[in-house]
Protein backbone atom coordinates (compact mmCIF):
# COMPACT_ATOMS: atom_id res chain seq x y z
CA UNK A 1 0.00 0.00 0.00
CA UNK A 2 1.66 2.80 -1.48
CA UNK A 3 -0.51 5.99 -0.41
CA UNK A 4 1.05 9.26 -2.19
CA UNK A 5 -2.40 11.81 -2.33
CA UNK A 6 -5.08 12.70 0.55
CA UNK A 7 -7.29 11.31 -2.31
CA UNK A 8 -5.84 7.90 -2.34
CA UNK A 9 -5.49 8.21 1.59
CA UNK A 10 -9.73 8.53 2.05
CA UNK A 11 -10.13 5.79 -0.55
CA UNK A 12 -7.93 3.40 1.54
CA UNK A 13 -9.84 5.19 5.20
CA UNK A 14 -12.79 4.01 3.74
CA UNK A 15 -12.68 0.89 2.01
CA UNK A 16 -11.41 -0.89 5.24
CA UNK A 17 -13.01 1.57 7.50
CA UNK A 18 -10.43 3.26 9.03
CA UNK A 19 -8.94 6.25 10.36
CA UNK A 20 -5.89 7.83 8.89
CA UNK A 21 -3.47 6.67 12.45
CA UNK A 22 -4.94 3.22 12.03
CA UNK A 23 -3.40 3.11 8.52
CA UNK A 24 -0.20 4.64 9.31
CA UNK A 25 0.75 3.10 11.76
CA UNK A 26 0.26 -0.34 9.89
CA UNK A 27 2.18 1.06 6.95
CA UNK A 28 4.77 2.29 9.62
CA UNK A 29 4.92 -1.23 11.47
CA UNK A 30 4.98 -3.43 7.86
CA UNK A 31 7.60 -1.14 6.46
CA UNK A 32 9.96 -1.15 9.37
CA UNK A 33 9.42 -4.62 9.78
CA UNK A 34 7.68 -4.12 13.68
CA UNK A 35 4.86 -4.22 15.74
CA UNK A 36 2.17 -1.61 15.76
CA UNK A 37 2.73 -1.44 19.48
CA UNK A 38 6.23 -0.75 18.64
CA UNK A 39 5.63 2.23 16.22
CA UNK A 40 3.40 3.84 18.91
CA UNK A 41 5.90 3.33 21.25
CA UNK A 42 8.14 5.18 19.12
CA UNK A 43 5.65 8.09 18.83
CA UNK A 44 5.13 8.78 22.11
CA UNK A 45 9.36 8.81 23.03
CA UNK A 46 8.74 11.62 20.23
CA UNK A 47 5.87 13.32 22.68
CA UNK A 48 7.90 12.56 25.50
CA UNK A 49 10.91 14.67 24.10
CA UNK A 50 8.14 17.12 23.84
CA UNK A 51 7.30 17.69 26.82
CA UNK A 52 10.50 17.50 28.48
CA UNK A 53 12.01 20.38 25.50
CA UNK A 54 8.98 22.41 26.91
CA UNK A 55 9.89 22.40 30.66
CA UNK A 56 13.79 23.17 30.17
CA UNK A 57 12.24 25.82 27.51
CA UNK A 58 9.94 27.67 30.15
CA UNK A 59 12.78 27.72 32.43
CA UNK A 60 14.97 29.05 30.42
CA UNK A 61 16.20 32.27 29.35
CA UNK A 62 19.50 31.77 28.03
CA UNK A 63 20.10 33.81 24.59
CA UNK A 64 21.12 32.58 21.38
CA UNK A 65 24.34 32.88 20.32
CA UNK A 66 23.86 35.97 18.10
CA UNK A 67 22.09 37.52 21.60
CA UNK A 68 18.95 38.40 19.82
CA UNK A 69 16.57 36.08 21.22
CA UNK A 70 16.25 33.23 23.86
CA UNK A 71 14.18 35.44 26.70
CA UNK A 72 10.90 36.32 24.86
CA UNK A 73 8.83 33.12 26.74
CA UNK A 74 10.04 34.47 30.29
CA UNK A 75 8.46 37.44 29.11
CA UNK A 76 5.27 35.81 28.22
CA UNK A 77 4.87 33.50 31.56
CA UNK A 78 5.55 37.30 33.51
CA UNK A 79 2.73 38.64 31.61
CA UNK A 80 0.58 35.47 31.80
CA UNK A 81 1.53 35.44 35.83
CA UNK A 82 0.49 39.23 35.89
CA UNK A 83 -2.56 39.14 33.73
CA UNK A 84 -4.76 36.83 32.32
CA UNK A 85 -4.85 37.02 28.26
CA UNK A 86 -7.42 37.62 25.82
CA UNK A 87 -8.97 33.98 25.27
CA UNK A 88 -7.86 32.08 28.37
CA UNK A 89 -5.61 29.24 29.62
CA UNK A 90 -5.55 27.08 26.84
CA UNK A 91 -4.38 29.79 24.64
CA UNK A 92 -1.90 31.07 26.85
CA UNK A 93 -0.28 27.14 27.53
CA UNK A 94 -0.17 26.94 23.26
CA UNK A 95 1.72 30.16 22.80
CA UNK A 96 4.19 30.06 25.65
CA UNK A 97 5.26 26.02 24.93
CA UNK A 98 5.72 26.96 20.79
CA UNK A 99 7.69 29.68 21.53
CA UNK A 100 9.75 27.95 24.23
CA UNK A 101 10.25 25.06 21.83
CA UNK A 102 11.22 27.32 19.51
CA UNK A 103 13.96 28.83 22.20
CA UNK A 104 15.56 25.89 22.76
CA UNK A 105 16.23 25.52 18.93
CA UNK A 106 17.50 28.41 19.15
CA UNK A 107 19.70 27.53 21.80
CA UNK A 108 20.61 23.80 20.28
CA UNK A 109 18.66 22.38 22.77
CA UNK A 110 16.34 18.91 22.16
CA UNK A 111 13.96 19.62 19.77
CA UNK A 112 11.89 17.17 18.01
CA UNK A 113 11.72 18.26 14.00
CA UNK A 114 8.16 18.55 13.03
CA UNK A 115 8.57 18.63 10.17
CA UNK A 116 11.67 21.31 10.28
CA UNK A 117 14.11 22.45 12.88
CA UNK A 118 12.93 26.06 12.10
CA UNK A 119 8.52 24.81 12.58
CA UNK A 120 9.30 22.32 15.51
CA UNK A 121 6.99 24.82 18.03
CA UNK A 122 3.85 24.63 16.36
CA UNK A 123 2.93 21.14 16.90
CA UNK A 124 4.53 20.03 20.36
CA UNK A 125 2.88 23.48 20.84
CA UNK A 126 -0.93 22.74 20.39
CA UNK A 127 -0.78 19.11 21.10
CA UNK A 128 1.13 19.38 25.00
CA UNK A 129 -0.87 22.39 25.76
CA UNK A 130 -4.17 20.72 24.31
CA UNK A 131 -3.52 17.80 25.84
CA UNK A 132 -2.56 18.91 29.56
CA UNK A 133 -5.86 21.32 29.01
CA UNK A 134 -8.54 18.74 27.98
CA UNK A 135 -6.69 15.73 30.02
CA UNK A 136 -6.04 13.83 27.02
CA UNK A 137 -4.57 10.41 27.43
CA UNK A 138 -0.59 8.81 26.20
CA UNK A 139 -3.04 6.99 23.29
CA UNK A 140 -5.07 10.16 21.92
CA UNK A 141 -2.14 12.13 21.54
CA UNK A 142 0.24 9.44 19.64
CA UNK A 143 -3.03 9.76 17.20
CA UNK A 144 -2.86 12.94 17.17
CA UNK A 145 0.52 12.72 16.23
CA UNK A 146 0.28 9.55 14.20
CA UNK A 147 -2.22 11.59 11.94
CA UNK A 148 -0.05 14.71 11.74
CA UNK A 149 2.50 12.86 10.39
CA UNK A 150 0.95 11.06 7.74
CA UNK A 151 0.11 14.68 6.48
CA UNK A 152 3.50 15.90 6.38
CA UNK A 153 4.31 12.66 5.20
CA UNK A 154 1.77 13.04 1.72
CA UNK A 155 2.82 16.31 1.92
CA UNK A 156 6.15 16.05 1.37
CA UNK A 157 5.71 13.83 -1.72
CA UNK A 158 4.94 16.68 -3.55
CA UNK A 159 7.16 19.65 -2.17
CA UNK A 160 10.73 19.22 -0.44
CA UNK A 161 9.93 20.45 3.06
CA UNK A 162 12.63 23.27 3.21
CA UNK A 163 12.70 27.01 3.08
CA UNK A 164 15.74 26.52 0.50
CA UNK A 165 13.34 25.04 -1.88
CA UNK A 166 9.34 26.57 -1.75
CA UNK A 167 9.81 29.29 1.29
CA UNK A 168 8.36 29.09 4.73
CA UNK A 169 4.88 27.79 3.55
CA UNK A 170 7.01 24.74 3.03
CA UNK A 171 8.10 24.69 6.49
CA UNK A 172 5.78 26.63 9.54
CA UNK A 173 2.92 26.69 7.12
CA UNK A 174 3.11 22.72 6.58
CA UNK A 175 4.03 22.45 10.32
CA UNK A 176 0.47 24.05 10.78
CA UNK A 177 -1.53 22.19 8.47
CA UNK A 178 -0.16 18.91 9.96
CA UNK A 179 -1.15 20.43 13.23
CA UNK A 180 -4.50 21.39 12.34
CA UNK A 181 -5.11 17.99 10.89
CA UNK A 182 -3.91 16.40 14.06
CA UNK A 183 -6.28 18.54 16.19
CA UNK A 184 -8.64 18.17 14.04
CA UNK A 185 -8.68 14.25 14.42
CA UNK A 186 -8.59 14.82 18.38
CA UNK A 187 -11.33 16.68 18.25
CA UNK A 188 -13.26 13.28 16.55
CA UNK A 189 -13.16 15.68 13.10
CA UNK A 190 -14.04 12.82 10.39
CA UNK A 191 -11.95 12.28 7.57
CA UNK A 192 -13.17 15.05 5.38
CA UNK A 193 -13.14 17.85 8.35
CA UNK A 194 -9.31 16.52 8.79
CA UNK A 195 -8.35 17.46 5.17
CA UNK A 196 -10.20 20.64 5.22
CA UNK A 197 -8.55 21.97 8.68
CA UNK A 198 -5.01 20.93 6.68
CA UNK A 199 -6.29 22.85 3.35
CA UNK A 200 -7.63 25.72 5.54
CA UNK A 201 -4.33 25.91 7.31
CA UNK A 202 -2.32 25.30 4.57
CA UNK A 203 -3.94 27.76 1.88
CA UNK A 204 -3.92 30.70 4.03
CA UNK A 205 0.01 30.87 4.56
CA UNK A 206 0.52 30.32 0.60
CA UNK A 207 3.51 32.25 -0.16
CA UNK A 208 5.10 32.58 2.76
CA UNK A 209 8.26 33.42 2.38
CA UNK A 210 11.90 32.32 3.91
CA UNK A 211 13.55 35.95 4.88
CA UNK A 212 15.37 35.13 8.13
CA UNK A 213 18.27 37.75 9.39
CA UNK A 214 21.69 37.02 8.47
CA UNK A 215 20.50 33.28 7.22
CA UNK A 216 20.14 32.52 10.58
CA UNK A 217 16.96 30.57 12.26
CA UNK A 218 15.59 33.11 14.45
CA UNK A 219 14.41 36.10 12.69
CA UNK A 220 11.43 35.80 12.18
CA UNK A 221 11.44 32.26 12.87
CA UNK A 222 11.02 31.55 16.46
CA UNK A 223 7.92 34.24 16.70
CA UNK A 224 6.83 32.34 13.26
CA UNK A 225 5.84 29.33 15.68
CA UNK A 226 3.42 30.27 18.32
CA UNK A 227 1.90 32.64 15.82
CA UNK A 228 0.68 30.18 13.44
CA UNK A 229 0.05 27.52 16.00
CA UNK A 230 -3.20 29.72 16.61
CA UNK A 231 -3.27 29.77 12.75
CA UNK A 232 -3.63 26.30 13.01
CA UNK A 233 -6.21 25.90 15.68
CA UNK A 234 -7.88 28.55 13.55
CA UNK A 235 -8.23 26.21 10.76
CA UNK A 236 -9.14 23.37 12.77
CA UNK A 237 -12.32 25.33 14.78
CA UNK A 238 -13.22 26.22 11.50
CA UNK A 239 -13.41 22.83 9.44
CA UNK A 240 -15.00 21.48 12.79
CA UNK A 241 -17.91 23.69 12.44
CA UNK A 242 -18.35 22.01 8.63
CA UNK A 243 -16.49 25.11 6.78
CA UNK A 244 -15.07 23.80 3.67
CA UNK A 245 -12.12 24.77 1.71
CA UNK A 246 -13.01 25.41 -1.82
CA UNK A 247 -9.99 24.05 -3.17
CA UNK A 248 -9.27 20.08 -2.48
CA UNK A 249 -6.03 19.40 -0.12
CA UNK A 250 -4.34 18.02 -3.10
CA UNK A 251 -5.15 20.95 -5.19
CA UNK A 252 -3.86 23.43 -2.09
CA UNK A 253 -0.63 21.16 -2.41
CA UNK A 254 0.08 22.03 -5.72
CA UNK A 255 -0.40 25.05 -5.79
CA UNK A 256 1.93 25.03 -3.15
CA UNK A 257 4.07 23.56 -5.06
CA UNK A 258 3.94 25.93 -7.99
CA UNK A 259 4.17 29.03 -5.36
CA UNK A 260 7.31 27.84 -4.15
CA UNK A 261 8.64 27.41 -7.70
CA UNK A 262 7.79 30.80 -8.65
CA UNK A 263 9.04 32.31 -5.96
CA UNK A 264 12.11 34.26 -6.22
CA UNK A 265 15.26 32.58 -4.97
CA UNK A 266 16.01 35.90 -2.90
CA UNK A 267 13.41 34.94 -0.68
CA UNK A 268 14.10 31.25 0.23
CA UNK A 269 16.57 31.27 2.96
CA UNK A 270 19.39 33.03 0.96
CA UNK A 271 18.57 36.02 3.21
CA UNK A 272 18.72 38.24 0.00
CA UNK A 273 15.83 40.22 0.68
CA UNK A 274 12.56 40.97 2.07
CA UNK A 275 13.46 41.09 6.21
CA UNK A 276 16.92 40.19 6.07
CA UNK A 277 17.62 43.28 3.82
CA UNK A 278 15.66 45.58 6.10
CA UNK A 279 18.11 49.05 7.37
CA UNK A 280 18.16 47.32 10.69
CA UNK A 281 18.59 43.72 9.77
CA UNK A 282 21.36 44.76 7.72
CA UNK A 283 23.20 46.86 10.80
CA UNK A 284 22.66 43.36 13.14
CA UNK A 285 24.49 41.53 10.82
CA UNK A 286 27.64 43.97 10.70
CA UNK A 287 27.56 44.27 14.48
CA UNK A 288 27.41 40.53 14.30
CA UNK A 289 30.24 39.43 12.23
S1 LIG B 1 11.73 31.62 7.80
FE1 LIG B 1 12.95 30.06 6.73
S2 LIG B 1 14.49 29.37 8.22
FE2 LIG B 1 12.85 30.40 9.36
S3 LIG B 1 11.42 28.77 9.94
FE3 LIG B 1 10.67 29.64 8.03
S4 LIG B 1 11.58 28.34 6.45
FE4 LIG B 1 12.73 27.93 8.33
Amino acid sequence: MSITTFEELKKEAQSQNKTIWELTQEEEALNSDISVEEVRAEVLKHIVTMRETIETGITSNEKSVSGWCGDDCEKLIKRYSAQKSVFGSLYEKILTYSLATSEENLRMGRIVACPTAGSCGIIPGVLVAYSEEYDLSDDEQINFLITAGKIGSIISNKVQLAGAVAGCQAECGVAAAMCAGGLAQTMAGDINTIFNAVALALKNILGLTCDPVCGMVEVPCIKRNPLLSMHAVSATELALAGIESKIPVDEVIDAMRQTGQLMSPMLKESAQAGLATTPTALSLKEKLF
